[in-house]
């Protein structure tokens, strides 16, 4: 795709927000990309304009059906100045595959990215500098046809926003306490837990309230069918390291495929450490605990990184990990990871644009 990228600067550039209190994605840089999809003149009029509300019809399809997918990544600076994104040509491969799913058009890429980098170069002074903070992109494509009917839209919009995030644990990495969920489901194969859709998030909520109230902080999603396989925490792919050897549940068709995931098992094999994707259910973490050989659990995802697991809380029984402190191979992976993107660390794997 080949077309012109028209950019609108925002009059008054608002007030940056103070870098101790970031907290995560209520604040939105000065401006925001944006492009259409008609059908039968495909994706158009992209444009870099000031961040505002946007108009839609009440009947816009993306209300009434969910037809939606979304995006989640950062942009650093390092401490030459330079802005460094991790992986950003995957989660535009994400975004395409969440399209397949959910019938939206495919977007070009590499065009989305440069659309950013655009982006990101305009609100440059928006990307905190303290520790541990960082800039949070958010791609992502609604429906906007106005239409009852439930079919995919004819119309679509895709736009890029950006916040301003802060450390997602003030002490950089804590444990947190993991509720398993053996009522609610996140997703089911053949369903679309492998996207990156709005629907996804929505089922999750009742269980995470539940999990909340009883002062967990996430919740272990187990498998759809039986309520035995481990699928994922909260809102991030999961890790056990059993004596020695780390396992992550396979790609199934009901767990997103996780870039910090795929990064992770890119860096235990670096080190030779080993590392399985396969099945793995709650009765093999627990006899691994109860024999004392589950040594350490982490969730990786894009806003923590690693969150390493200090305690779960299974039926009525309460498993408690390296006495509710953070593992050895947790701070190792998360150390480097975030080296790499700071650019404190040199990239030997090629994740840095
Ligand atoms: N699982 C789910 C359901 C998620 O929403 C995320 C966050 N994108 C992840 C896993 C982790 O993916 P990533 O490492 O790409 O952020």
């Amino acid at each position: 795709m080949t077309q012109e990228l028209t950019v609108q600067l925002a009059g008054t550039k608002r007030e940056k927000p103070d870098q101790a209190n970031l907290g995560f994605g209520r604040i939105f840089t000065d401006h925001m990309f944006m492009m259409d999809y008609t059908e039968g003149q495909g994706w158009h009029d992209a444009r870099i304009v000031p961040y505002q509300p946007i108009a839609l019809d009440p009947s816009a399809m993306v209300f009434h059906y969910g037809q939606t997918v979304f995006e989640g990544m950062k942009a650093y600076l390092t401490k030459e100045g330079r802005v460094f994104l991790f992986r950003p040509e995957k989660n535009m491969e994400r975004l395409n595959r969440s399209n397949e799913r959910l019938c939206i058009p495919q977007i070009d890429g590499d065009y989305a990215i440069e659309g950013l980098k655009k982006l990101i170069d305009i609100d440059r002074e928006w990307i905190p500098t303290a520790e541990g903070t960082s800039l949070y992109v958010r791609p992502f494509i609604i429906a906007t046809e106005p239409f009852l009917g439930v079919a995919p839209a004819k119309n679509y919009t895709f736009m890029i926003i950006m916040s301003p995030v802060g450390l997602y644990y003030k002490e950089g990495i804590a444990p947190v306490k993991i509720l398993v969920e053996n009522d609610f489901v996140r997703a089911v194969k053949g369903g679309t837990g492998e996207a990156k859709t709005g629907g996804n998030y929505a089922a999750s909520l009742k269980g995470q309230e539940i999990a909340s109230e009883k002062n967990y902080s996430q919740v272990l999603w187990l498998d759809g069918v039986e309520r035995k396989y481990i699928e994922e925490v909260g809102s991030m792919n999961v890790f056990f390291k059993i004596d020695g050897e780390v396992i992550t549940p396979e790609l199934n068709g009901s767990i997103l495929h996780g870039v910090t995931r795929d990064s992770v098992i890119q860096l235990l094999k670096h080190w030779n450490i080993p590392v399985a994707e396969r099945r793995i259910s709650m009765d093999e973490v627990a006899e691994a605990y109860r024999n004392g050989k589950l040594e350490e659990a982490f969730g990786t995802g894009t806003a923590a990184i690693i969150s390493p697991i200090g305690e779960f809380l299974w039926n009525d029984e309460k498993m408690v990990l390296n006495g509710g402190k953070t593992g050895e191979l947790s701070k190792r992976i998360y150390d480097t990871i975030t080296s790499i993107q700071k650019g404190a660390q040199k990239d030997e794997f090629g994740w840095i644009t």
